[in-house]
């Protein structure tokens, strides 16, 4: 049995407005990852269950070793149709805003959602949600948006009736936002979920494969580059900062989503608990910050115009590479900074 953490009264308020609901969207956050597409998609086909009329609709693009992901091909992206994503939300009488917790996560969405007159529910696990809506489901202590997707649609009493589909959306952002449950996965119900989907006919290791056993040449290439040539490490402030140039990544014919995880690899180093990377974009500088134990790198990422979770941040640079890295040099050398604000 799980425990009922989303509010009796969230439930219920929600159940009545998706009763009532014909057309809904779902919203999900700025380059898409296996949580938002998962909850998104876990939540759509649900939703097509009950017999509504439901969209997806994604700022941009999203990495294509997710594209395999059942639904991903009915999902409209903003940047590629900006008229019809903006009318699909203007058009919904009820919309979800999945995995993100500040309207500056959907970027080029973010006035459509303002004008949009449906009713607007939030389900999230980011802290400090500062986005107005009629129901609110914020669990910073959950694994997953996916997760509180799974939590939503048993309590409703739905589930008998979550189909083959959504059990595989959800198993998968559980899967990528825990790291294949290597962090945020201590929990003992995330394994009960887990043994529930599995009774749903998923295949797990076949959904790993997908996520993990589908990388091109050229992305491995770039990380044994960015391994062996541009990773610095400050052994003394416990942190390695890895970056790459739009010319380097041009060099490794980069495509969206090939240097997902990189920002992970320097925390397998012994000692280091902090690590930043940080890849030159046409527009602007991305950064990733993740952090291990009690490091809230989300406190520096704070700093970079981002934010996110204690061990799993982002953040944006509109500086130079050079002082972008000059910058996250200085506040890695601070890092006792963010450890006191705690
Ligand atoms: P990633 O490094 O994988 O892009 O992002 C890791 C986590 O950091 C995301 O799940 C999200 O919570 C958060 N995040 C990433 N980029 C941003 C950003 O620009 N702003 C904020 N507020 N959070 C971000
Ligand atoms: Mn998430």
């Amino acid at each position: 049995m799980l425990t009922k953490i989303i509010a009796e009264d969230a439930i219920v308020k929600l159940h009545k407005l998706v009763k009532t609901a014909e057309k809904i969207t779902i919203v999900t956050h700025i380059s898409p990852d296996g949580d938002a597409l998962g909850s998104s998609l876990g939540l759509y086909w649900f939703l097509l269950e009950l017999q509504k009329e439901v969209k997806v609709v994604v700022p941009n693009a999203f990495p294509g070793f997710l594209s395999w992901m059942q639904g991903s091909d009915k999902i409209i992206q903003y940047v590629e149709n900006r008229k019809l994503a903006e009318d699909t939300i203007k058009d919904a009488d009820l919309l979800f805003f999945l995995d993100f917790n500040d309207m500056s996560r959907i970027n080029g969405l973010k006035n459509a959602t303002l004008e949009a007159t449906g009713k607007k529910i939030l389900i999230d696990h980011h802290p400090h949600p500062d986005i107005y809506c009629d129901v609110k489901i914020s669990h910073p202590e959950i694994s997953s948006t996916c997760e509180l997707i799974f939590r939503l649609i048993c309590r409703m009493g739905y589930f008998q009736e979550m189909p083959f589909n959504s059990a595989e959306n959800i198993y998968t952002g559980m899967m990528t936002d825990t790291g294949n449950f290597s962090f945020n996965s201590q929990s003992k119900e995330v394994y009960f979920i887990i043994h529930e989907l599995l009774s749903k006919g998923i295949d797990k290791d076949e959904i790993y494969r997908r996520i993990y056993n589908t990388y091109s040449a050229d992305r491995m290439k770039l990380m044994g580059y960015c391994l062996s040539k541009k990773m610095k490490i400050y052994p003394e402030h416990k942190a390695a900062l890895i970056f790459l140039t739009l010319n380097e990544l041009e060099q490794f014919h980069y495509q969206i989503g090939d240097t997902e995880g990189f920002v992970n690899i320097p925390l397998q180093i012994q000692g280091i608990d902090i690590s930043i990377f940080v890849r030159q974009d046409k527009d602007k500088i991305k950064i990733s910050f993740r952090s291990t134990g009690n490091f809230p790198i989300n406190k520096m990422a704070e700093d970079f115009n981002g934010g996110g979770h204690l061990n799993a941040a982002g953040g944006d640079s509109y500086y130079s590479v050079h002082k972008t890295i000059e910058l996250l040099e200085q506040a890695i050398a601070n890092r006792e900074k963010y450890e006191i604000n705690t």
